[in-house]
């Protein structure tokens, strides 16, 4: 069953090169966004971990937000009602991907909230890091998606909302991203985020610190959290 999923299907992953998809409209990230990025790209804090805590608890709020609003309107769950995340491993192709089946985000959600919004929470964090060198903290200033390039040099978002086409947004962290119709295969609703796992980063694909990260992370999610592998 898990050959059928996007990240082992679509094209020229190991080129890792930004390249926006046919068709994408591309979008400078807000200027604070922009610098907090590039600290992260480069950053050599040893506890890089933290991403993946921070990328649980996004897809634990979406799947919290759909939830919610299936107890009202049934029908939102669709044809896709299971509420779960899914971990899974590509090592031809070091990437690492995380599926959640919550809420998804619009073409405008992804672009407001993966880049163009302001938030207050930017500034201040880049000031805490300034003084302490410490990203463990990221998460409470409203940024904790941006920890994912701690560990990754190129991300893609594809996203199914219920009110929306599929869209991927993808990015590099070189002051730009892209978003684009996904052509890929269709998530029902939610989330997938592949994550080209950076050189130095490569102990993030193996299963045995996946397996001890996710048990650590997952303590207080209360959806289940499936760990898979390509590996034979
Ligand atoms: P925060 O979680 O504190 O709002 P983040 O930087 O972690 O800040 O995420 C920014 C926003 O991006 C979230 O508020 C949410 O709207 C959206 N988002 C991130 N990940 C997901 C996801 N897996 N599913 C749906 N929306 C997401
Ligand atoms: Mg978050």
């Amino acid at each position: 069953a898990e050959t059928a999923d996007h990240a082992a299907t679509s094209g020229d992953e190991a080129a890792k090169t930004f390249a926006p998809k046919e068709g994408a409209e591309k979008f400078t990230f807000q200027a604070e966004v922009n610098r907090l990025m590039d600290i992260l790209i480069h950053s050599l804090y040893s506890n890089k971990e933290i991403f993946l805590r921070e990328l649980i608890s996004n897809a634990a709020d979406a799947l919290d937000k759909i939830r919610f609003l299936s107890l009202t309107d049934k029908d939102q769950l669709g044809d896709t009602p299971d509420l779960e995340i899914r971990v899974k491993v590509d090592h031809d192709n070091r990437i690492l991907t995380i599926r959640d089946t919550g809420v998804g985000m619009t073409r405008e959600d992804l672009v407001k909230n993966l880049g163009t919004i302001a938030k207050s929470g930017t500034s201040a964090f880049l000031e805490q890091m300034q003084k302490s060198n410490d990203i463990n903290l990221i998460g409470q200033f409203g940024v904790g998606f941006y920890s994912v390039y701690l560990v990754a040099d190129y991300v893609e978002v594809i996203s199914k909302h219920n009110d929306d086409k599929q869209w991927v947004w993808e990015s590099s962290a070189d002051g730009n991203f892209a978003v684009s119709e996904d052509k890929g295969d269709s998530l029902g609703r939610g989330t997938l985020l592949k994550i080209h796992v950076k050189e130095d980063a490569m102990e993030y694909l193996e299963e045995a610190k996946l397996k001890e990260l996710v048990a650590k992370y997952s303590e207080f999610i209360n959806f289940p959290i499936y760990l898979y592998s390509s590996k034979e």
